[in-house]
Parts: structure tokens; C-alpha cells; sequence
């Protein structure tokens, strides 16, 4: 029996999806992932990420990722407010993201503008959040206290997730207790990443969404080391259909079998992102009907979707 899982952050509108979405999300489905959460990078991936979502029956989320600071217009905010206030009533939107601070990214961690203009970004979509009622979907790198931060001097109260989460423990427990749920992927399926793993094991269930962050962050499996990179073989390409597998690595961290992972996982995911629960027609496809991937269902689904890409 397949369990049911929502990958909680999935680049399908990403230039490595162009050319086969359809076969890549049915992919997914037939491996039981019933949702996928297609965050925003750009305003002008907005309309690309909104359709995909109706489309493949998934759900968005708009945001300015703080990489695409780089070229953020001046009017960008008022960008990302028009476009959530039309897309208010759309069930499909359930969260502003991808938004936070990358302060790995030299240029935009080095004092100055560009660190300036990420940082106000951020904190202006927080508040835009806000102001809709809407979580948000967090990019944390190298930055989870002036996240925590910005969180609490904006009163973004409503949660959400911290995305690909690689914090201390410390900084996990500051999350919780704002509301969050921690993303974890690919990343968690290496072996030497020691304290990662040690978190997806020992952290409380009810903590943890999962996610693939596809098409990057490949788990081990698809990993091609930097030699045979500089040898002209291509990095492997995640996709959310690797979601099972990567999920089947936390299970067995945590000593659970995956079919209770994905019941806690699923609901999580809805406690997180509570719209997820609101989108139609596969929504009693959840832990109580968690082989719903097997009856034809999602299948059906996904195929419906023939006008795609024409
Ligand atoms: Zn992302």
C-alpha cells in the first residue's frame, strides 16, 4: 500500500521542468505524492507558478527569494501585494514564499546595498503576509537568527515553514515555538551530515514537513561528485517523485515506518499551510485514505491535465 505525502516545496516551474512537468508530476503521483507546494522565486515566475498549480491540481506560494534580490525592480513589493491580493480568494495560494535571508551568498551578505535590499524585501513581505493572513515559506541560510529576528520584530504570527532547515537545535526550538514547521530533504540522506541527521531523528514528530526542493538539493543517490562534474557528467536532477525514498531515509532515522511518517508528515503539512486543506476534489486523500495513490485517483488526475504546456 502506497502512503499519501505532500512535497512542501517544489521548483516544478523551474527551467529543468520545461520540457516534461506533466511526466515528471505523474511520476510523483504514482509514487504516492498526492500535493506538491510550488513556491515562487520571482514576480515574474507569479502567473507561471499559479497556473502550474491549477493545472497539476498542486498548490503556490508567491514570494521574492532573497537570491533574486540581484534584480528585484524598485517596485517590487507593491508587485508581490498586487499579486497577493488577487490571488486572495484562490485556494490554491497558501503561503507568501519563497522569502527570507541568504546570508551564504557573499555579495548579498557583505554590508551594503544588495544586503540592505534583501533584508527590506524580506521584512516588507513579512509584513505583506501579514496583512493576508498567510504563512510564510522560509529560505534560511546561514541567517536563522536575524530570521527569528525579523519574525518577531514584524509579528508574523500565522507560521509556516522554515524550508531545508540546517540549524541548531536551538534555533529548530525557536522556530517551533513561533509556529513553524522545519523542511527536510535530500540533505538529510548523506551520510556525513551528522547533525542534520541527528535532528530528522530526535526532533518531535509534529516538527517536521517534508519537501524535495527539486529540482536542486538531489539525495545522495542522484549526487554527482564535483570530479565527474568537471568531467562533463551532469549533476542528477531532483524531482518530487524522490520524495518516498528521502522520506523512507527519515523514517528509518527515526526508527517509525514510513507509513506513519507520512500521516504525521501529511498533517503537519496542513497544520503549516492551512489552505492545503481547503483545495478541492483530492482532499480526503489523507492519512485515513492513504492508498490513494494506488486507486486511479491521482492518475486520473494527473492525466487530466493534457493542455499543458501547448
Ligand atoms: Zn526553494
Amino acid at each position: 500500500m502506497t502512503s499519501a505525502w505532500i512535497d512542501t516545496h517544489c521548483h516544478l516551474d523551474a527551467p529543468e521542468f520545461a520540457a516534461d512537468v506533466q511526466a515528471v508530476r505523474a511520476r510523483a503521483a504514482a509514487g504516492g505524492v498526492a500535493r506538491c507546494v510550488i513556491p515562487a522565486v520571482a514576480v515574474a515566475h507569479f502567473e507561471a507558478v499559479k497556473t502550474l498549480a491549477h493545472q497539476l491540481d498542486d498548490a503556490y506560494a508567491l514570494g521574492i527569494h532573497p537570491l533574486r534580490a540581484r534584480e528585484a525592480a524598485p517596485d517590487a513589493l507593491a508587485q508581490v501585494q498586487a499579486a497577493l491580493q488577487a490571488s486572495a480568494a484562490d485556494a490554491r495560494l497558501v503561503a507568501v514564499g519563497e522569502i527570507g535571508l541568504d546570508y551564504f551568498a557573499p555579495d548579498l551578505a557583505a554590508p551594503g546595498p544588495l544586503r540592505a535590499r534583501q533584508e527590506q524585501l524580506f521584512r516588507g513581505q513579512l509584513q505583506l503576509a501579514r496583512q493576508q493572513a498567510l504563512p510564510v515559506i522560509l529560505h534560511v541560510r546561514r541567517s536563522a537568527d536575524a530570521v527569528l529576528k525579523a519574525l518577531r520584530q514584524t509579528g508574523c504570527t500565522a507560521g509556516g515553514i522554515a524550508h531545508a532547515f540546517a540549524g541548531s537545535r536551538q534555533q529548530a526550538g525557536q522556530f517551533l515555538d513561533l509556529g513553524f514547521k522545519l523542511g527536510f530533504g535530500g540533505a538529510v540522506t548523506y551520510a556525513r551530515a551528522t547533525r542534520l541527521r541527528d535532528l530528522a531523528k530526535r526532533l518531535p514528530l509534529d516538527a517536521l514537513v517534508l519537501e524535495t526542493d527539486a529540482p536542486d538539493m538531489p539525495p545522495h543517490w542522484l549526487y554527482t561528485p564535483a570530479g565527474a562534474r568537471a568531467a562533463g557528467q551532469p549533476q542528477g536532477r531532483n524531482e518530487p517523485g524522490e520524495l518516498p525514498r528521502i522520506a523512507q531515509v527519515i523514517a528509518a532515522l527515526r526508527g517509525i515506518d514510513s507509513r506513519a511518517l507520512a500521516e504525521a508528515a501529511w498533517a503537519n503539512a496542513m497544520a503549516a499551510l492551512p489552505r492545503l486543506a481547503q483545495i478541492g476534489g483530492n482532499t480526503t486523500c489523507g492519512p485515513a485514505d492513504a492508498e490513494c495513490g494506488e486507486n486511479g485517483r491521482l492518475f486520473f488526475r494527473v492525466g487530466r491535465c493534457g493542455g499543458f504546456g501547448q
